[in-house]
């Protein structure tokens, strides 16, 4: 069967056997990210919703192998952000029409609920017009209501991988893919808005993996998935491991789009840092979401999860002047929106 055939079967039937799956993943066929093009447009048209990041702490009690803020990176200063500072940092994004803040941050013990709550209601009540994300791994299910209850509509929890012996090969024993899928379930249950996802490229990923990456994808029905090239950085196990693939984003990119058009789907700093114009690329895969980072210029540099990773000395002042340029040469719009999700 020629491959444009599969990807209409995709289209419309949003489910594609293993091998199928894996043709369309290698494929270089134009179409296939084309006609992920066409499947966001008809929901999203070619509007690009904006995220502003605040990365508010790098202190992490965990130890995933990938990851530069990993507890045994001791080279690294750790800092937090004050509520002070968080709300400069959202003022910067206010004034420049982010209508999304996503706060992020290793696992840090000292963000009790009861300090995330107050920073949640801050944020809420001077800029009621805006959602919140929250980004700060596991807790528990009363810790996620709390969260929920004073303020936050959306959660990033990326599964990493839904392969159980897989995901033990990235983390040490005390993560369990379980535990991760057990969180997502109750940020559903609770009401968040929900994304989940993986790096491309991981140490010891292959294309089964990725598949059974979207078949769980299509399980939770999440309303946001985010995906990026694995990096390698220095103070980590895997330093020495190769960077994923730039046209496996890419294509897993158009795929996931072709699972779940209405998915909230961003082309990552991660495929930006992977190449140049990684982020247009992967917004004509199908991608719609930029996260500009609004963190103060001095933490920018200690929130290194991988090397090389752009946009550590952009004045966050001028970040949406510069994406605005950006999305612009490819013929799409930034909007002043909060870009929720659309159910369909
Ligand atoms: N501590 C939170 C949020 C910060 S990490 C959490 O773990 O959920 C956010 C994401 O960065 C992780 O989910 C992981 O997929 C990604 N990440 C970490 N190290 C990376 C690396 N070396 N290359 C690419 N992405 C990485
Ligand atoms: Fe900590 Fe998240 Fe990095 Fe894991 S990926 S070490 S939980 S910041």
């Amino acid at each position: 069967m020629k491959i444009s055939h599969t990807i209409d079967k995709l289209a419309t039937e949003r489910i594609l056997s293993p091998e199928e799956f894996k043709l369309l993943l290698t494929c270089s066929d134009p179409y296939l990210h084309e006609r992920a093009r066409m499947a966001r447009d008809a929901v999203y048209g070619r509007q690009i919703f904006l995220r502003g990041l605040i990365e508010f702490t790098n202190h992490c009690k965990h130890n995933c192998l990938y990851c530069g803020l990993r507890r045994e990176n001791i080279d690294l200063t750790r800092y937090r952000l004050s509520k002070q500072q968080v709300l400069e940092c959202c003022k910067i994004g206010y004034d420049q029409g982010f209508r999304t803040f996503v706060l992020q941050g290793g696992e840090d013990n000292y963000c009790t609920d009861e300090l995330l709550t107050d920073i949640l209601r801050d944020i809420k009540l001077t800029y009621p017009d805006c959602a919140i994300t929250l980004s700060i791994g596991e807790r528990d299910r009363n810790s996620y209501q709390q969260l929920f209850d004073a303020g936050a509509d959306r959660y990033l929890l990326r599964h990493e991988t839904a392969d159980a012996a897989h995901y033990s090969t990235l983390h040490p024993p005390d993560m369990q893919l379980a535990s991760r899928k057990q969180c997502l379930r109750d940020l559903k249950e609770i009401g968040y808005q929900v994304g989940c996802g993986f790096m491309i490229g991981s140490p010891g990923q292959n294309l089964d993996h990725i598949v059974g990456d979207f078949l769980f994808i299509k399980e939770i029905d999440p309303s946001m998935v985010g995906i990026g090239p694995f990096i390698p950085h220095a103070a980590t196990p895997f330093s020495g491991e190769k960077a994923g693939e730039l046209h496996l984003v890419l294509n897993a990119l158009a795929i996931l789009r072709l699972i779940k058009p209405n998915l909230l789907l961003p082309a990552t700093t991660a495929l930006g840092s992977l190449h140049e114009t990684g982020r247009e690329m992967g917004i004509l895969a199908g991608a719609n979401v930029v996260m500009p980072n609004l963190s103060p210029l001095e933490t920018r540099k200690k929130y290194l999860l991988y090397d090389g990773k752009i946009s550590t000395e952009d004045d966050p002042r001028y970040c949406r002047r510069f994406i605005d340029q950006r999305m612009h040469k490819i013929g799409y719009e930034v909007v002043t929106s909060r870009g929720d999700y659309i159910e369909i």
